[in-house]
């Protein structure tokens, strides 16, 4: 069981535009993204096709919100997609996550940046 929280969430996915340089989809000589689950936001921007609506879903993704999900192109997905972290990964905070989270009815990650690590313990 990995302790990524991300396999049993999938609530960004479901909550914001997910847009990017149009360079990184597949109509570009470099790009992966496959061009055919986007849509142009504007003359330099595209976004995945799902994500730019008043209740956003990403066509990518699969499975049930809150209980199991999957990116279906995952190792093609976009730099938004990979940048966005977790509440909690390598030690910082996403309020991007929690309010992702939250407006998906799931309970926020247990991080706290001022960890009990960081509270002076008294020597005995
Ligand atoms: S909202 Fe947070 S926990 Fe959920 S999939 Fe996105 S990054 Fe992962
Ligand atoms: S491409 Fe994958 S990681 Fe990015 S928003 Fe869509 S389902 Fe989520």
């Amino acid at each position: 069981m990995s302790d990524v929280p991300c396999l049993n969430c999938g609530a960004c996915c479901a909550t914001f535009r997910v847009s990017f340089y149009w360079g990184e989809t597949d109509a570009a000589p470099e790009g992966i993204i496959p061009s055919l689950l986007t849509e142009q936001v504007n003359l330099h921007y595209s976004c995945m096709q799902g994500t730019n609506q008043p209740s956003p879903r990403c066509v990518a993704l699969l499975g049930s919100i809150g209980e199991g999900v999957r990116c279906s192109i995952y190792e093609k997905r976009s730099s938004t997609c990979r940048d966005f972290s977790y509440h909690g990964e390598n030690g910082q905070s996403s309020p991007a996550c929690q309010r992702a989270r939250a407006l998906h009815g799931l309970p926020p990650l247990p991080f706290d940046p001022q960890g009990p690590e960081l509270i002076p313990t008294i020597a005995a």
